[in-house]
């Protein structure tokens, strides 16, 4: 087996030993005597892997009972149309515009009502958060339903290192990125959602944590699909159809892994360690540059830049002949990205490191 070091944005490395425990338990399941995704969704064997996800998910956490976990389909990008059409009661929220996901759910969320942009930070092509005293002033002044925000830029490798305050206005957060990689204080949200192809599993489910109470009893917008309303889907434990099996059990797996390898601390610990190596390298560097202002770096996505798009292909190319895969940064952006996310480890990046320090040597 020769399994490459992987810096995939997403889907992305998920740990070896969780691999080898769903293959393992691929041709049967306990003693089912079927394969998960032979089971039914409403099978006493399935509910019991749903129940231990949300459940494993709950204690990793710390996610308070007066908030629902809801396992959806659609990727992050049916989100960006779902929140407002749960959520947007007065019919205004109030947007910060940090990268490209950030736009589009801002650029969907004004289809069905008077989506602002408080704060963006697109004149400086995404490289920073940009100031909130604007966000919290809107708070005060603009009778908004929520404030959105992508806590982590994935494709510009930038993170919200504090919250804006919001008072009593529901914060929601897009943290497909930076999920379940560090601890996060949920009661701080109204609404927290993330697709599992980073951090929680494989692509195909998007966790939804929302609070009871902002819900309802019927969404906003009266078209909103009936799949699509969060309190159907809260009610109905996920179930209104057919959940994707499978994606969820994966979940259920990494939650555990977390949990049985230190939990959140231990991640952010070993997020934090990770990055610093290679901003530390990026800050001493004669030939790259990262490329987010050093007060908004991300601790999951890494970007960074050689003087010219040349040198970059040619350290792109080298990496691969190295095992180093999935370093091109995301096309609006160029460059290089590292993503190094819970699954990837130390010694990837050290090996990663390692090239960029030879790469340095051969060119300086
Ligand atoms: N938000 C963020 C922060 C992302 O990184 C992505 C891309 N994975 C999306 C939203 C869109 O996710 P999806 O492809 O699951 O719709």
């Amino acid at each position: 087996m020769t399994r490459v070091h992987n810096f995939s944005a997403g889907p992305a490395a998920l740990p070896l030993s969780v691999l080898e425990e769903i293959k393992n338990e691929l041709p049967e399941y306990g003693d089912s005597g079927m394969s998960v995704m032979e089971m039914s969704h409403r099978s006493p064997a399935y509910q019991a892997i749903i129940e231990d996800a949300e459940a494993t998910l709950r204690r990793v956490m710390g996610i308070p009972s007066n908030y629902r976990v809801l396992f959806l389909q659609g990727g992050a990008t049916l989100q960006f149309a779902g929140i407002p059409m749960n959520l947007m009661r007065r019919g205004r929220c109030g947007h910060v515009v940090t990268g490209n996901f950030a736009k589009k759910a801002w650029q969907e969320a004004a289809r069905y009502g008077d989506a602002r942009v408080l704060a963006s930070s697109e004149d400086t092509h995404f490289d920073r958060i940009p100031a909130l005293d604007a966000v919290e002033r809107a708070c005060v002044d603009d009778d908004l339903d929520y404030v959105y925000i992508c806590q982590n830029n994935t494709i510009f490798g930038t993170q919200f290192h504090t919250l804006p305050n919001c008072g009593d206005t529901p914060l929601v957060a897009d943290v497909s990125s930076c999920f379940l990689s560090l601890p996060i204080d949920v009661e701080r949200y109204g609404l927290i959602y993330a697709g599992a192809q980073k951090n929680a599993g494989a692509a195909g489910v998007t966790v939804v944590i929302v609070r009871d109470d902002l819900i309802g009893q019927s969404p906003a917008n009266p078209y909103c699909p009936t799949y699509m309303d969060y309190r159907i889907q809260a009610d109905k434990g996920s179930m209104y159809n057919t959940p994707n099996t499978f994606g969820i059990y994966v979940c259920g797996k990494i939650f555990r892994w977390i949990e049985e390898t230190g939990g959140l601390v231990a991640m952010e610990q070993r997020n934090r360690a990770k990055a610093n190596l290679l901003y530390n390298l990026l800050d001493n560097s004669k030939l790259f540059c990262g490329t987010a202002q050093k007060d908004s770096r991300s601790i999951a996505n890494v970007t960074f830049r050689t003087p010219s798009k040349e040198l970059d292909a040619e350290f792109i190319a080298g990496a691969a002949q190295r095992g180093i895969a999935n370093i091109k940064g995301h096309r609006v952006a160029g460059g290089m990205r590292a993503s190094i996310y819970n699954a990837v480890t130390l010694e990837s990046v050290r090996a990663l490191a390692a090239w960029m320090d030879e790469f340095e040597s051969l060119h300086c």
